[in-house]
This record gives structure tokens, C-alpha cells and sequence, in this order.
């Protein structure tokens, strides 16, 4: 078995270490044959339909140049529990990573890698993650054998051919190897999803900056320029670098003056970005605008105006949008469907009679369609046996270009400044509204004890709290409390420190509905930061931090009592009290590496809640 696979490499690949990198890699996988990915649409059409040929794609009738897929049920969301930070020594990764030995880590791939692409494609994608050229931008080269993850890749990243001049003959890349662990022996039909069902591996090497694979061709797990790339490595890079790399939508809002801020928000998977970061303000806050940057992640760079004032500028390093389908619609988010009205790939999504794709809360359910795994959906059926049409992690991938609030400087390599941050999780209870810090470390502790409900973004049990700090806990790639030290470093680097909110649009009421109306309306608590930023409004001192009065906010066209907003942002003491004891043991589990800063503030807060 000791074949010589050709890579075939294009005329216009000059970069000798690439090229010894993709022969290795294909000694090690042997493929039946190597393409190097051009970017062309011609390319993606092509690749389209041989995925409608080998039954993964079902192009829909009703949707221009628009597909669905539909995946193994064990191939559904990100594997946290495989998901691997191999740096040399463990106490790098930290106590919120799985680590392993990278020497016995790269044996275990080794093995598994050995032959593990027979029969298939080996594709070779130059990507750029960041405008092409821009100083913030990283170029990655991702090897796989799946054509869905170069499809999907074409729409989530600067890719094909145009990588090349900018790479030159020795520049700088990050290596990613994916596979979906299923070797073809000849003749062999494949499963509509091909992958490992049993045998899944995501991990990092930060020191050396690689990514390997193995086992699953779904979202997070396979497109490794955007978790593993644009969060685990590159968080990596800007702890080294001094940025920041994080899991954040980025905005643009302007008032009705004209006057334009830009704010980052962290919440964590499937609470809530993609929503905010497109969201339209209702008609009550008249001449308020709001524009997208990004949906999913941020790179954040410190630099120093012509003013000599030094600020964050902040770039999207990603090209589209990988959105969460269930809840979609044209009510809670009109500029999301319309961005997916055409040449977009759905995952995961129940497809109609018609030929067009549908997902519980999109609107009036079909009377019959078949559902993400194959089965017969009818209302009925689902009421009988609950039986979902869409997955709750169904997916749409989707150009971000195609959005119709995109911002005029969505793909501007400077990037743009930030005026705020802002962080929020999933909270039934406990977290109010909005709330502003007092200065930069209690923002960061804020941040650093943020709380959330489990979502179906990852596999696991969903519903139940868990610490997500900054929304990275999956996502960090090092030691969380390095990562909490750097944060407090960055907070000096500007010239003025940013201000820091946090947010929580998902507070129920006793009878379990959500007591905030959302969605648009959650533009009325951006129009109170905003404010805030320039100093215009006022606010009231809680034991957390300063919150908004009643009057502090425009509720022009909405009917919310001063009862209903005292019930989304009130501060229980018991359940506080029992936070705080939570966060003690978070703190606990971080060891010596925890900034002294944040367990100081955590027990004034306890006092101060005790004495309230
Ligand atoms: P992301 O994964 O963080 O980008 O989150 P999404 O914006 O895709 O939202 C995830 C889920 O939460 C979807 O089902 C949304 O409909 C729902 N969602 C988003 N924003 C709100 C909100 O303000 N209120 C409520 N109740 N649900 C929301
Ligand atoms: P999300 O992105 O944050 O939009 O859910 C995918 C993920 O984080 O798994
Ligand atoms: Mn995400
Ligand atoms: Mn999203």
C-alpha cells in the first residue's frame, strides 16, 4: 500500500513548504487523487452537483442556487467532549480544556489518519480568514475529503486561488487537516452523510498552530478556519500578539443624528448573535439604523489614531453566516431570511413538497414534509410523537455579502473602532435586563462568570447552567485564567477604556415565557448603552452595577409596565447569593493562574449583596 499520490500542483503554487506539507499529508491519507480548490464558481457549481449526485445535496426547487443536506444523526453539532488543546505542557491548556500529550496525540491521528482518505478526493483550500491583505487577516490552507466542507468553506471564508499572491513563496499559514474518517473501498456506494459515527477527534497544536480533524463532516467541527482557526488558534496568536480573538457579532448603530458606534457582543453558541447582530429596531425608535459586521466572531486589534488616541478596531474575520434555522423568520429576524433567499446551503432543515426548506418557527407549518432524517413530517405526527421536522441545531450557510444590512465597511481590512462590549447568556432568572460595569475589571469579572443555559450548539444535555466566560469556554484555546489576565492587560491598552455591559434577553415568567419581548426590541436596550457610551442618559446604582430606571428607556410603541421591566431587571439576593457561591468554585477549579483582581471583586460583591 506503499502508492505515490500526485498532488498535481497548480502552476501558480510557488510555496515550496505548502507544497511538501499537502505531499505528506496525502502519503499519509492516500486519496485516489488530489484537486486544488480555485474558488471559481464554476468549481462550486460543479461540486454542488456531484453532492446532488452522491444524494448528500437535495437541490431545492424553490430557492435559487440553493441546497440542503441532511447529516448522520451522531454528526449533528460541535463534540466538545473530542474536541482537544494538545500543547506541550498541560497546565497550558487549563483545567477548562481536554488535553492531551501532543507526541501521543499525533501517534493516535497518525494511526487514524493512515489511509483514511482512500477512494475519495483530496481537496487542498487556500482561505483567507480577514479581507485578503488586510494586517488582521490569517491565511489557512484546509486539506479535506469532504466537497460539503469545501462548498461551505467558499461561503464562510475569502477562498480559492486569489490567496496565492498574498502568500507568496514563503508566507505564513495555518495548516488544517480534515477528514471525515470514512475510507471507500472501490466500488463502495457511500451513505448519504458519510463520516466516522463512532470516532471523532477535533484538536490544536497552538505552539506549532495546526488543526486536525478527524471523523466529522458537520459545522464547527469540519469548516476548521472558523471555531478552530478564528477562535481556538487564533486566541492563541493575540494572547502571544496583544488582541483579541472572540466569539462576538459586531455591529454598526447610528442614531437619528447620524451618529455612527460600533459595539461587540458575546453570547454564547445559539443565544442570540446572529439575531442581534442583524437586528431591525422597532418602529418606535425612529431614525435609529442598524448595521452587520459580523455574526459569530471578532479580531480585535489596539491601534493609534491620527488623533493619537488609541482604539479597538475590529474586523469579521468570516465571510458568511452559519445561523442557527429554528426560531428564523421574518418577524424575529427579516434580514436573516433574506439573506438566505438564494445561494445558501441549509443543514439539517425539513425539506416541503415543493421543494423549498422549512423549520419549526419559520411560519405556518406544511401539511406534509420529510423531515432532517429522512422520515415522513406531518403536524400530526409531530404532535403525536414531538418528532421535530428541522434539527434544533439546524443550519443555514448563507453569503454574508447577500445581507441586507450589511455594513458598508463589513469587509474593510483596517476594521472598525469599538465603542462597547457587551456580554449575555441564556438566563431563566438571576441576571437582569442590562447592566452596566463600573470600569474595566468588573466588566471583565462580569464576563469572567457569565453563566448559561446549554444549548443544542454542542452535544450534551441542554437547559442546564454552566459557566461560559466571554462565550469562550469551548473556544479558548489556553488556559482560562491566562485568558482572563489578558483581558485585564487589554483594558489599559486603549486610550480610554471601553465600556462593559451585559445583557439577558431571556428571563421567564412564572409560567415559563420569556418576560422580555426580544428580538427587535432588544434595540431599545442598545439605544440605552449607546447613550450611555456618550454620556446622555442616566441610570441607577445597583449592588451589580449601573442599570437603567424605567424612564431610561424609549418605549415609544411598546407596552411594557414599569411591573414587567421591575420583573426582567430585579436583583434576587438568594439567587445571587447562590451565583456568587457558584462562581467561588468556578474561580476554585482555575488554580493559581487566577487574576487575584477578580476574586476580590467576587467577594465584595458578596458582601455587598449580603448587606443589601
Ligand atoms: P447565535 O447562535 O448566538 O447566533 O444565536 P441566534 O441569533 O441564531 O439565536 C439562537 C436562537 O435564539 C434562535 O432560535 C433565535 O430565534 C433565539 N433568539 C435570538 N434572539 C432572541 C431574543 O432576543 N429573545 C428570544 N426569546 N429568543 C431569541
Ligand atoms: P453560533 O455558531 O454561535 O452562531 O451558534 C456556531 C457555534 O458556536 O457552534
Ligand atoms: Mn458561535
Ligand atoms: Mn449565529
Amino acid at each position: 500500500m506503499n502508492q505515490t499520490v500526485a498532488i498535481n500542483a497548480p502552476e501558480y503554487v510557488k510555496h515550496e513548504g505548502l507544497k511538501k506539507w499537502v505531499a505528506e499529508i496525502a502519503a499519509l491519507t492516500t486519496p485516489e487523487r488530489v484537486v486544488w480548490v480555485d474558488g471559481s464558481q464554476e468549481e462550486y457549481d460543479r461540486l454542488c452537483q456531484e453532492l446532488v449526485d452522491a444524494g448528500t445535496f437535495v437541490k431545492l426547487k424553490k430557492r435559487k442556487n440553493s441546497f440542503l443536506a441532511c447529516s448522520d444523526p451522531s454528526d449533528v453539532a460541535r463534540v466538545e467532549d473530542r474536541t482537544f488543546i494538545c500543547s506541550e505542557k498541560q497546565e497550558d491548556a487549563g483545567p477548562t480544556n481536554n488535553w492531551e500529550d501532543p507526541k501521543k496525540m499525533r501517534e493516535t491521528l497518525n494511526g487514524l489518519f493512515k489511509g483514511c482518505m482512500k477512494g475519495r478526493t483530496m481537496y487542498v483550500i487556500p482561505f483567507s480568514m480577514g479581507p485578503l491583505g488586510s494586517p488582521i487577516a490569517q491565511i489557512g490552507f484546509e486539506i479535506t475529503d469532504s466537497a460539503y466542507v469545501v462548498v461551505n468553506m467558499r461561503i464562510m471564508t475569502r477562498m480559492g486561488k486569489d490567496i496565492f499572491p498574498i502568500l507568496g513563496t514563503d508566507g505564513e499559514f495555518v495548516p488544517c487537516v480534515h477528514s471525515i474518517g470514512a475510507p471507500k473501498a472501490p466500488g463502495q456506494k457511500d451513505p448519504r452523510w458519510p463520516c466516522n459515527p463512532t470516532t471523532k477527534y477535533i484538536v490544536h497544536y497552538p505552539e506549532t498552530r495546526e488543526i486536525w480533524s478527524y471523523g466529522s463532516g458537520y459545522g464547527g467541527n469540519a469548516l476548521l478556519g472558523k471555531k478552530c482557526l478564528a477562535l481556538r488558534i487564533a486566541s492563541s496568536m493575540a494572547r502571544k500578539d496583544g488582541w483579541l480573538a472572540e466569539h462576538m457579532l459586531i455591529l454598526g448603530v447610528e442614531s437619528p443624528e447620524g451618529k455612527k458606534h460600533y459595539v461587540a457582543a458575546a453570547f454564547p453558541s445559539a443565544c442570540g448573535k446572529t439575531n442581534f447582530a442583524m437586528l431591525i429596531p422597532p418602529a418606535g425608535l425612529k431614525g435609529w439604523k442598524i448595521t452587520t459586521i459580523g455574526d459569530d466572531i471578532a479580531w480585535i486589534k489596539p491601534r493609534k489614531d491620527k488623533d493619537g488616541v488609541t482604539r479597538f478596531y475590529a474586523i469579521n474575520p468570516e465571510a458568511g453566516f452559519f445561523g442557527v434555522a429554528p426560531g428564523t423568520n421574518d418577524k424575529t429576524n427579516h434580514n436573516a431570511m433574506a439573506s438566505l433567499a438564494e445561494n445558501t446551503i441549509f443543514t439539517n432543515v425539513a425539506l416541503t413538497d415543493d421543494g423549498d426548506v422549512w423549520w419549526e418557527g419559520m411560519g405556518p407549518a406544511p401539511a406534509h414534509a420529510i423531515d432532517w432524517q429522512g422520515n415522513d413530517w406531518t403536524p400530526e405526527i409531530a404532535k403525536e410523537k414531538g418528532t421535530k421536522a428541522a434539527h434544533p441545531n439546524s443550519r443555514f450557510t448563507a453569503p454574508a455579502s447577500q445581507c441586507p444590512c450589511i455594513d458598508k465597511d463589513w469587509s474593510n481590512g483596517d476594521g472598525v473602532p469599538i465603542s462597547a462590549f457587551i456580554f449575555g447568556g441564556r438566563r431563566a432568572s438571576t441576571v437582569p435586563l442590562v447592566c452596566q460595569s463600573a470600569d474595566w475589571d468588573h466588566g471583565v469579572y462580569i464576563a469572567a462568570t457569565l453563566g448559561s443555559e446549554t444549548t443544542a450548539a454542542a452535544f450534551g444535555a441542554q437547559g442546564v447552567v454552566r459557566r461560559d466566560p466571554f462565550a469562550m469556554l469551548p473556544f479558548c484555546g489556553y488556559h482560562m485564567a491566562d485568558y482572563y489576565n489578558h483581558w485585564l492587560q487589554m483594558g489599559s491598552v486603549t486610550t480610554k477604556q471601553v465600556p462593559i455591559f451585559m445583557v439577558n434577553w431571556f428571563r421567564t415568567d412564572e409560567k415559563g415565557n420569556f418576560a422580555w419581548p426580544g428580538f427587535g426590541d432588544n434595540a431599545r436596550v442598545l439605544k440605552w448603552i449607546i447613550e450611555r457610551c456618550e454620556g446622555k442618559v442616566g441610570g441607577v446604582e445597583s449592588v451589580l452595577g449601573t442599570m437603567p430606571n424605567y424612564e431610561d428607556i424609549d418605549w415609544t410603541g411598546l407596552d411594557f409596565s414599569k411591573e414587567q421591566f421591575n420583573n426582567v431587571t430585579k436583583l434576587d439576593k438568594e439567587t445571587w447569593l447562590s451565583e456568587l457561591a457558584g462562581v467561588k468554585e468556578w474561580f476554585a477549579k482555575m488554580g493559581s493562574k487566577l487574576p487575584a483582581k477578580l476574586a476580590v471583586i467576587r467577594d465584595a460583591f458578596e458582601t455587598k449583596f449580603k448587606n443589601s
